[in-house]
């Protein structure tokens, strides 16, 4: 399984949860899973679906998606469609076509076709090994967008009886949860419930008082990238747009009030990163999956805690450091209650009421507020610092630093206070460096002497010392420090020590480091490279590479093919198209800039993939056929259908597999005359080659002659690279 996420996915880890599901799905077991925005829902049927013989259905509501899902498929190499109201009726039948041939792997299909008694026919026509349920909870009525369309999901499950349902949510309700569970009749599902954290979302809470410049603040943090900034009228967000819009920030409004065309086009342009900043109401944001983007600020209160978590949770799909702000006073929750006052239903007013009064609480919380977030979803939290909310980021600590002090000063002492805190900081961190050995400082007693304190926190004690007149710093340009009177006594007397500094969480993990210190230039080339190809091939950016892929280039600055495929999110196909244009703007980069590879640390981890892969059923498939058995031997040695076996074929070739086809390949005449059709219909699908060529020619013939030249398409390519 691994080694499916890394050709077709570039991933070299399942987040968490997505290993087990994926499992249990390939078992044919009913599941449902309850997973927050981002946590990568998606993976859990479309990997299983690449391991099924027949077909995956995916069922989801939001049809403006299906189209950037199944191109996002595709450029991963995994052959996919989608059927809704969008497609022409000619489109339609193609892609039926293509369904009954059994050339796709995955089809989505909108829930209105379901009740559709030609559409049902058409399914019967399936070989289909597994179902779907996207935003399972649009089946319920307690959930927030109910779908009465997704009820005719039961009777799909009723004709399918012995194919495995996966319904998937990000709503947590108890209620919903067994809606879904009674609605789509799932059998004893394994239930997975996900943590509700996202752990790379920084929650603050801000007094509303000169909001706009503030705003500019944060948006200048993140200039040029992607942001939506949530306001309680429409009138406020034509205001704040214009606003920033004289600032210079590239920001357009929008709220339900636009005509319909004008919305689309500025949803459109936002997932194309054409414009970097939406102001919006709260309804932008649903039908969208953009995965970078990094800020998103609630300029007013918002209404509920649950709306609050959904929209803060479109940011940062991707995983990287995001910020979620939002700007309170007092007065919103007076905006509110006018609204509220006007709700005639008494028991529906004072829902509202509540759930407004809990929005307040948790903006003047004094305590984690990530905690009470999820302790409001009804997950627990017990870390006691969460390293990741306002409240959490101001608090302090006291600690005896009497020792790592006395280190300090005598670092300088030693070093002849001719030295800044750099310097100090990789003496007492035992840096194996060339100017150290030169200043003859990896003599010293006090080299190496420091292993629990980073880099950062050396800074940081360096500063606290500062100001308790232990140290003092010298010179402008280059400041060295130098250690006061009061530092030399108390070095003398073996004073006590005790300081305090900002309270922490423990240590940054490898990923945290990576997006810290990523070459920024770099990084910027990569996006434009990418918005580039992008509208080259008409799809939106992060499809081609997420941001947190280009990040990854941009710290391990991979210089060759094996490096490059190595970065996290470069798959097979995607490193077949577009490792040439991407390598060759980071080597360009690197030369210009001086710059050298570091070490990828999947190196070791590549080897067990290599062990595991021992066994899989690929590897049997290669096995047999580097032995010289026929397509018809090898599927009867391993007992599956000649079609399995030819698609084992397809997919390693696909996968970036290099082997030797030509004793599979047809008759000579045979195989001229498939490959001028190929040639001819200018397209790698089946069905119009089979038209060119009528009944002789065999499906599976057409299919092994495309892995065929394939093959000899990219060794060509990987020859002209070399020359
Ligand atoms: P959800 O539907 O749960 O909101 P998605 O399926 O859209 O989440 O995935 C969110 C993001 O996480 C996407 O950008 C996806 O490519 C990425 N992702 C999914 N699985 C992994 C993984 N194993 N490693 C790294 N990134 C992943
Ligand atoms: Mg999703
Ligand atoms: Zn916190």
């Amino acid at each position: 399984m691994l080694d499916l996420l890394k050709k077709y996915f570039g991933y070299d880890d399942f987040l968490p949860l997505q290993e087990e599901i994926i499992a249990s799905v390939i078992k044919r077991r009913d599941a449902l899973v309850i997973m927050p925005t981002g946590g990568g829902k998606s993976l859990c049927y479309q990997l299983p679906a690449l391991r099924f013989d027949g077909l995956t259905l995916v069922v989801s509501p939001l049809i403006a998606l299906m189209k950037d899902q199944v191109d996002a498929l595709k450029s991963n190499g995994v052959v996919a469609a989608f059927i809704n109201s969008t497609l022409s009726y000619a489109e339609m039948r193609r892609v039926q076509a293509l369904a009954q041939q059994r050339v796709l792997k995955i089809l989505y299909i909108a829930p209105e076709r379901l009740a559709l008694p030609g559409f049902r026919n058409f399914l019967r026509t399936l070989d289909v090994s597994l179902v779907a349920v996207d935003e399972a909870h649009c089946i319920s009525e307690w959930g927030h967008d109910f779908r009465p369309d997704y009820r005719t999901l039961g009777d799909l499950r009723r004709s399918l009886s012995h194919v495995p349902f996966i319904a998937l949510t990000a709503t947590a309700t108890e209620r919903v949860r067994e809606d879904i569970v009674a609605h789509l009749d799932l059998r004893d599902p394994q239930k997975f419930i996900a943590s509700f954290d996202r752990a790379n979302l920084e929650y603050a809470v801000r007094p509303k008082r000169n909001t706009f410049d503030a705003l500019l603040d944060l948006l200048e943090k993140y200039r040029g990238e992607s942001a939506i900034i949530y306001c309680f009228s429409r009138k406020d967000t034509e205001a704040v747009a214009a606003g920033l819009s004289d600032e210079g920030f590239h920001a357009l409004p929008y709220h339900a009030g636009l005509e319909h065309d004008v919305r689309s086009q500025t949803q459109e342009k936002f997932i194309r990163d054409e414009v970097p900043i939406i102001v919006a109401t709260i309804a932008f944001g649903m039908g969208i999956d953009k995965s970078d983007i990094r800020l998103i600020v609630h300029y007013d209160l918002p209404k509920s805690l649950e709306g609050y978590y959904q929209e803060t949770g479109r940011a940062g799909r991707d995983g990287l450091p995001s910020d979620c702000v939002l700007f309170y006073s007092y007065g919103d929750k007076i905006k509110h209650d006018f609204f509220l006052d006007q709700i005639a239903d008494e028991t529906e007013r004072q829902n509202a009421l509540e759930k407004l009064a809990q929005t307040i609480a948790f903006c003047e919380l004094q305590t984690c507020r990530r905690e009470y977030l999820l302790n409001y979803f009804g997950q627990h939290w017990d870390k006691e610092n969460c390293g990741g909310c306002d409240v959490c980021l101001a608090a302090t600590e006291t600690f005896d630093a009497t020792l790592i002090a006395q280190k300090m000063l005598s670092a300088v002492v030693r070093t002849n206070e001719r030295f800044g805190i750099g310097h100090v900081s990789q003496v007492l961190r035992g840096a194996n460096i060339k100017r150290i050995r030169e200043l003859g400082h990896d003599k010293l007693s006090v080299y190496g002497i420091v292993d629990d304190f980073s880099d950062d926190d050396l800074k940081e004690i360096a500063g606290l010392l500062i100001a308790q007149e232990l140290l003092y710093k010298k010179g402008r340009e280059y400041p060295t420090l130098g250690v006061t009177e009061s530092g030399r006594s108390f070095l003398k007397n073996r004073a006590q020590l005790t300081l305090t500094r900002r309270k922490r969480e423990e240590e940054p993990t490898a990923s945290s480091r990576t997006t810290r210190d990523y070459d920024r230039a770099l990084f910027d080339d990569l996006r434009l490279l990418r918005s580039r190809i992008a509208s080259e091939q008409n799809v939106p950016p992060y499809i081609i590479f997420s941001d947190a892929t280009l990040q990854h280039m941009a710290y391990y600055i991979p210089q060759s093919r094996e490096n490059l495929s190595r970065i996290s999110g470069v798959g097979a196909v995607k490193l077949a198209q577009l490792g040439d244009a991407f390598l060759s703007a980071i080597c360009d980069h690197a030369r210009q800039n001086n710059l050298t590879e570091r070490n990828l640390p999947s190196q070791q981890r590549g080897k067990n993939r290599n062990t595991r892969r021992k066994g899989s059923t690929y590897d049997l498939t290669k096995q047999l056929l580097h032995q010289g058995l026929s397509i018809a031997e090898m599927a009867k040695q391993r007992g599956l259908a000649e079609r399995t076996v030819i698609s084992h074929i397809e997919r390693l070739i696909l996968a970036g597999e290099d082997m030797d086809l030509r004793p599979l390949m047809p008759p000579l005449e045979h195989f001229k005359k498939i490959k001028t059709a190929f040639h001819t219909s200018s397209s790698t699908a089946l069905t119009p080659v089979k038209n060119l060529l009528g009944d002789v020619y065999s499906y599976d013939e057409l299919r092994l002659v495309r892995a065929f030249l394939h093959q000899r398409e990219r060794r060509k390519a990987t020859a002209d690279e070399h020359r």
